[in-house]
């Protein structure tokens, strides 16, 4: 069977962006005019301030189109960075997304990306309200800004850890980074026999979904308002637990100790990790693209934090002289590096 394939010539660059348009249909309040004119008009909920985010995406350093469909990479470009608004305890509203296309890319993928951003618009409530459209002499490139809005009082820095806060983080960790190990495996296998099928089983499905579809914990936003906490510190997981650790650190001028025995870490991840040969611990410590929020809060905002689901409670804020340690299984402890240990 071959696929239907329009090239982008037929339409043009005005018929490409108004065909994007039509897909597109705002919700948000504060969203006064969208795609069309010079510049999109916001208006910011009195009080609120705006919280502004951007990532840039580019084919054969972010995403591997090999193994990454069209709509769960415009699913995901979107997910990524309202992961980012929420990492500072801002509701997300709107976004624009610019994109860099070459020859090499039909209308018909274009839909199947747009496809992808019209869901995640959907799902997290936000408007897309502009962007820009050019050619690329290769790869494709994409690139969205984010805008959220927060009460000042509301809103959460990096800077803000002390010592004997509580460590916390949603979700479960290491699961995307394995998901990327299986895809480049069945890659390879792929590249040798084209004919070989790809050898995934059903465990493998969630490792493979975490990293494919992305999501961005803006429920927490929404949490925490309900349950009237505000984190003193705050950042979203995309480099690796490890690594985000050491910025808030920095940040906030504190050191950390996170235990071992409370790292959130799904069996099916630890199946995937022994498979390749990896500690567990270490995919969820230097894995990365979990996109789970790593927040802290007071010491009394223990009973309130125990009433948030999805939330573990992973270690602890020490002063700096403390270090910045994993405390294992065994007792000893090691320091935490934004790299991988030999040492499991
Ligand atoms: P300009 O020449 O001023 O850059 P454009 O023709 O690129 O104007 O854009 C016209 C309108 O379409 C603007 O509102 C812009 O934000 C929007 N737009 C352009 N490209 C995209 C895109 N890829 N996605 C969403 N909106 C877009
Ligand atoms: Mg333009």
């Amino acid at each position: 069977m071959t696929e239907k394939r329009t090239e982008l010539s037929t339409l043009g660059e005005f018929g490409l962006i108004e065909r994007i348009a039509e897909k597109f249909v705002n919700i948000q309040s504060g969203t006064k005019l969208g795609i069309g004119d010079d510049a999109a008009l916001i208006s910011v909920p009195s009080g609120e301030q705006l919280v502004v985010s951007t990532d840039l995406l580019a084919e054969g350093i972010h995403f591997d189109l090999s193994f990454t469909p069209l709509h769960l990479l415009g699913y995901k470009a979107v997910a990524v960075n309202l992961s980012d608004i929420a990492a500072m305890n801002a509701v997300p509203r709107q976004i624009l997304v610019s994109v860099a296309l070459s020859n090499r890319f039909s209308l018909e993928a274009i839909d199947a990306l747009y496809d992808g951003i019209k869901q995640a618009c959907k799902e997290y409530n936000v408007d897309l309200i502009g962007g820009d459209t050019t050619s690329s002499r290769s790869g494709l490139v994409l690139s969205v800004t984010a805008l959220g809005t927060q009460m000042p009082d509301r809103i959460v820095k990096r800077s803000g850890a002390k010592n004997g806060d509580l460590v916390c983080v949603t979700g479960d960790l290491g699961a995307a980074y394995l998901g990327l190990q299986i895809l480049s495996r069945e890659k390879k296998v792929f590249e040798v026999d084209p004919d070989m099928q790809p050898e995934l089983n059903e465990d493998h499905t969630y490792l493979i979904q975490r990293q494919l579809k992305a999501e961005a914990r803006t429920d927490l936003v929404y949490e925490f308002a309900e349950k009237n906490i505000v984190p003193t510190a705050m950042m979203d997981v995309s480099d690796g637990l490890a690594s985000e650790l050491l910025h808030i650190c920095k940040q906030s001028n504190v050191g950390v100790h996170i235990f071992q025995d409370k790292l959130p870490i799904e069996n099916v991840t630890r199946l995937a990790a022994s498979e390749f040969g990896l500690s567990p611990v270490t995919c969820a410590m230097n894995g990365g693209e979990d996109y789970e929020l790593l927040f802290t809060v007071k010491q009394e905002d223990y009973d309130n934090v125990m009433k948030l689901e999805d939330v573990s409670i992973i270690g602890v804020i020490r002063d700096a002289s403390a270090g910045k340690k994993l405390v294992l299984n065994s007792g000893q402890s090691v320091e935490i590096t934004a790299q991988g240990w030999q040492h499991f």
